[in-house]
């Protein structure tokens, strides 16, 4: 049988690759178990329209294996639903991660990002380039994982709405 560890490392792991283009010092932290998620603003508004947005859709935040979290699997595809497209290569890696691992698992869907306060969407396919990208992805998350020190802090538009940027910058 798998240890737990393992079974959570991988269910967080698209909120890792997400994090990994976001902030590779996030991604550390996070990694370590120092969260702060709910006291920022930003992730309850994100929380919020995940909750309210397509109301329709039956199957919402689908957990696959125990292990990953997909927001909505509608029509065969693998959909995110997104407060705003800021972090756009971040989203992307995020659900193309998901297209990777459901492939292993003989399983091909496309992907889609919603972003409904923005009124748009973006459709993703799981090509050569991007299966490159993510297992560089995957072995760089591990790395920077396994640092006893996280990555030094870099000032960046979105610390001001990162939930660590007291710890960061307080
Ligand atoms: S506050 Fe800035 S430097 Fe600190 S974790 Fe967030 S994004 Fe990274």
């Amino acid at each position: 049988m798998e240890d737990i560890q393992s079974i959570l490392d991988l269910r967080f792991q698209g909120i890792k690759i997400n994090y990994l283009y976001v902030c590779k010092r996030k991604l550390w932290l996070f990694s370590k178990n120092i969260t702060f998620e709910n006291t920022s603003d930003k992730v309850l508004l994100g929380k919020v329209l995940h909750e309210y947005s397509y109301p329709k859709e039956t199957k919402r935040d689908v957990l696959i294996d125990n292990l990953i979290m997909i927001d909505i699997l509608s029509d065969g595809n693998v959909r995110e639903v997104k407060y705003s497209s800021k972090m756009k290569e971040a989203d992307i890696m995020q659900v193309i991660y998901y297209l990777y691992y459901l492939k292993q698992k003989g399983i091909k869907k496309h992907g889609i990002i919603n972003y409904p306060k923005e009124k748009r969407k973006e459709v993703l396919e799981l090509t050569a380039e991007y299966e490159e990208k993510i297992k560089k992805a995957l072995k760089e998350i591990e790395e920077i994982t396994a640092r006893t020190t996280p990555p030094p802090a870099k000032k960046q538009k979105i610390c001001k709405s990162c939930a660590y940027y007291e710890f960061c910058w307080g």
